[in-house]
């Protein structure tokens, strides 16, 4: 919600939106907490809300891999991908380049030891803005995406960061921007910086809510290793396409379906003992029994 004016004491917004559960002169549901938010100069309001939902059946999708590609897009074991534009117009990627040289200069132009002035303050705020149209068409893909990838399959299965990331350069990976990373490569940077881990987290939420399951897998050498044959080697690998170095095999396709494929395999055997997983997920839940 597009909050008008907080200050102490109270503070008004406009509607924008239905809350889940919550509706006027509606049922059930209630709103637990808000928050105000400032972003890119405007601010928002967030409620919390709760309500009573019943336990989802399982989700009887198919089980897929997915891998992220360069940029925000994910290719999918399935051999589909799920891409998007470019999430400024050339026209708004010239704005903020012009606005960023101009903040430059105007810094240059300080005096040291001199308060900000209020025209580099006001360059500031227009490359905030311009940076938020940004981050929002992303979360926005992000979120239908993981929307559709949530209704359409039971159980997905991701790379485990955590695990992968180690032993990567000191520059930082698309995921996650080292320090040094290039100024140049900022917004798409910080972007998808951030990106995979919302795209996991949503993923997380949005299969529970419909019965099913997200698993994190370590997966080293996806990108590598044949899918068919288990061939590990760098060679195999030229570009996006990926054509097993093994002649015996010889399979070739795209590099990020190959390592979807991967991933997808890698939960074999976590997902085989889903049944004990959703147990043991339940039995969590349980209150506990009086002795
Ligand atoms: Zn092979």
């Amino acid at each position: 919600m597009r909050s008008i004016c907080p200050r102490p004491g109270g503070c008004g917004f406009r509607w924008t939106k239905d809350l889940p559960g919550v509706t006027k002169g509606g049922p059930a549901g209630r709103i637990t907490g808000a928050r105000l938010v400032k972003q890119a100069g405007a601010w928002h309001i967030v409620f919390r809300t709760e309500r009573q939902v019943p336990a989802p059946v399982r989700h009887s999708g198919p089980q897929v891999g997915i891998d992220r590609g360069i940029n925000l897009a994910l290719a999918l074991s399935d051999g589909t991908p799920r891409e998007h534009g470019p999430w400024l117009t050339c026209g708004e990627k010239e704005h903020l380049r012009r606005l960023e040289k101009k903040s430059a200069r105007q810094r240059a132009a300080r005096t040291p030891g001199r308060p900000t002035s209020k025209r580099l303050t006001r360059t500031y705020d227009q490359i905030a803005k311009a940076r938020a149209t940004a981050k929002r068409r992303a979360v926005d893909w992000q979120h239908k995406t993981t929307t559709e990838l949530a209704g359409t399959f039971g159980v997905v299965v991701v790379e485990d960061l955590k695990i992968t990331n180690m032993g990567r350069s000191a520059t930082g990976t698309v995921e996650r921007p080292g320090r040094n990373v290039r100024q140049k490569a900022g917004l798409n940077r910080a972007i998808s910086g951030e990106a995979w881990g919302r795209t996991v987290t949503l993923l997380e939420y949005k299969t529970r809510d419909r019965g099913g399951l997200v698993v994190k897998v370590p997966a080293p050498g996806t990108s590598q290793t044949c899918h068919r044959c288990g061939h590990r080697d760098p060679a195999s690998r030229d570009g996006t396409r990926f054509s097993c170095a093994d002649p015996r095999c010889g399979w070739t396709g795209h590099a990020d379906t190959n390592a979807a494929i991967n991933i997808r395999n890698a939960a074999g055997t976590v997902v085989s003992g889903r049944g004990d997983l959703g147990a043991a997920r339940s039995a969590k839940r349980q209150p506990p029994r009086a002795a």
